[in-house]
């Protein structure tokens, strides 16, 4: 990498838990701009003693305005400036779209040094169909602003991705539970730190495991796509009758039992009611 950056913007991701979590060009991006643009200087200035870098802070958070936002600009003409969040990648659940908006418009040169984010991360690990996904930020905190927001993704064909915190976290999974029923769910908590987890389960076997273990920490909640929900009565009543139609009811119950992984005793009890 070259001693000194060209003058723009240099989004620069950082750990979201864990201090090993920063790429190389990052250390060397921190360290080679002229200064670094910030949520709280406070949290910034943690890291960057860590990592031995000094550095001009110049706060940038979501009260950030007009003029906050023009002194930015004009210094990232004339000089590298980078941004950075409090935690993971700028720009995702944190500022920088207003400023990365209007450098796009002005021509000012913008990269972006990829790294730490909570929702991927979380993504991988849940083992939830990860062919496509959609993050959705966070839920609103009222009730039936949230649940109009599930609502409106109930028929979205991908996993869900939303941040989490956790004195909401019972509220969301009730509100999962009630709007989306039946889908898969996953707790990613404190990911990357010293009690990092993914829980998965229906939204009331979750809500349970809570209630009995108060979760700490930062959290990514994922819901799985539709389609996924354990089969309903009816859907295995409407498969048995099928089956039934060309074999005896144990060989019925056991056809659907190898399709649907339910049990092949209760469904071998259905199925003689159903002859
Ligand atoms: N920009 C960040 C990123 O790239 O992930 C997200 C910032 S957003 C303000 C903060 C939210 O991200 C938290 O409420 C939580 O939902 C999620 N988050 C951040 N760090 C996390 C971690 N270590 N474990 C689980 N979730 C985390």
């Amino acid at each position: 990498m070259e001693n000194s950056l060209s003058p723009g913007l240099y989004i620069v991701a950082t750990p979201i838990g864990n201090l090993g979590d920063i790429t190389v060009r990052a250390v060397e991006t921190l360290r080679g701009v002229s200064a670094v643009a910030c949520e709280d200087t406070r949290v910034t200035g943690k890291l960057l003693h860590h990592l031995g870098i000094k550095q001009r802070l110049i706060r940038y958070d979501d009260h950030a305005g007009e003029g906050d936002r023009e002194r930015l600009l004009s210094l990232m003409a004339n000089e590298p400036v980078a941004l950075v969040s409090d935690a993971g990648t700028p720009l995702i659940s944190d500022p920088g779209y207003r400023l990365v908006r209007t450098a796009r418009e002005r021509g000012i040169a913008v990269t972006s040094l990829p790294g730490a984010n909570a929702a991927v991360m979380a993504m991988t690990l849940s083992g939830l169909p990860n062919d496509r996904f959609l993050f959705a930020g966070f839920l609103p905190n009222k009730t039936k602003a949230r649940e109009t927001v599930l609502g409106d993704l109930a028929r979205v064909p991908a996993t869900l991705v939303f941040y989490e915190t956790a004195p909401r976290l019972e509220d969301a999974l009730g509100a999962i539970d009630s709007v989306l029923p039946g889908r898969e769910v996953a707790v990613a908590r404190e990911l990357t730190k010293k009690f990092e987890e993914c829980r998965s389960g229906t939204p009331q076997e979750l809500i349970a495991h809570y209630a009995a273990h108060p979760p700490k920490g930062e959290i990514v909640l994922l819901v799985g796509p539709p389609g996924d929900e354990p089969m309903g009565e009816v859907d295995v009543d409407a498969l048995l009758r099928a089956a039934l139609q060309e074999a005896k009811p144990s060989q019925a119950a056991a056809s659907v039992a190898k399709a649907t992984g339910l049990d092949r005793k209760t469904l071998y009890a259905r199925a003689l009611e159903l002859k």
